[in-house]
């Protein structure tokens, strides 16, 4: 399985549920920003994603797509 998570940065408002959410831990706020001057969640271990859905669930902002492909 072929599983994707996209971050769109620019939507993103660092309020840090996608990482509070991610049971492995996956994601983190990036040490840049992005142009609303917000640090944006990044992928930092995505050879650990499950592909769970829990940041696309949480994102208020729907920053996160999750995708699973066979
Ligand atoms: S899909 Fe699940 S495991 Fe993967 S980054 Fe999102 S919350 Fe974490
Ligand atoms: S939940 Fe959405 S807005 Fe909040 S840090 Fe994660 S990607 Fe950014």
């Amino acid at each position: 399985m072929k599983i994707e998570v996209h971050i769109t940065e620019s939507l993103c408002k660092a309020c840090g549920y996608c990482i509070e959410a991610c049971p492995k831990k996956v994601l983190e706020l990036a040490n840049y920003f992005n142009e609303s001057g917000f640090h944006p969640a990044c992928i930092i271990k995505k050879e650990e994603c499950t592909g769970c859905g829990m940041c696309y669930q949480v994102c208020p902002e729907v920053a996160i797509e999750v995708t699973r492909e066979k």
